[in-house]
């Protein structure tokens, strides 16, 4: 079985603010981060599609306490972000104070870039994540 859409891809289409998701042929569900399968219904003949990169915030949760080695990016606001295709997934928020978020921002509008964290003893190294800012 071969990779739909291969982390090497995927990380590659990150670094230029593009995110790369799977559209299922068999039911049409949306699948990101790339998985083997859609996750949907598991099924195996997906496509790769690029992503809007919007969506709205789910839910989040600020962290004081950070991985080994990564003390200095504290604190931090990890969003749970319902994308316009369907999917979820996760990033941080970029562009406020942890400090003085609140539940408020649940529901708020937001749109995706990337950042380059370095790698870690927890890692296999540095790698491009999605962070996201608020639109609306
Ligand atoms: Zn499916």
């Amino acid at each position: 079985m071969q990779y739909p859409l291969t982390f090497q891809e995927y990380q590659k289409a990150l670094k230029q603010n593009r995110l790369l998701g799977l559209r299922c042929r068999t039911c049409g569900g949306v699948t990101c981060p790339p998985m083997m399968v859609c996750q949907e219904c598991a099924s195996p003949d997906v496509e790769v599609v690029q992503l809007s990169g919007r969506g709205t915030i789910a839910t989040f949760t600020v962290s004081f306490v950070a991985p080994e080695g990564r003390e200095n990016e504290l604190p931090y606001t990890i969003l749970l972000v319902e994308l316009e295709e369907g999917p979820w997934i996760m990033g941080n928020l970029i562009d406020r104070d942890p400090r003085r978020i609140g539940m408020d921002i649940i529901g708020r509008r937001v749109e995706m870039s990337h950042r380059v964290f370095p790698g870690d003893k927890y890692s296999a190294g540095e790698a491009a994540r999605p962070v996201f800012t608020i639109i609306d």
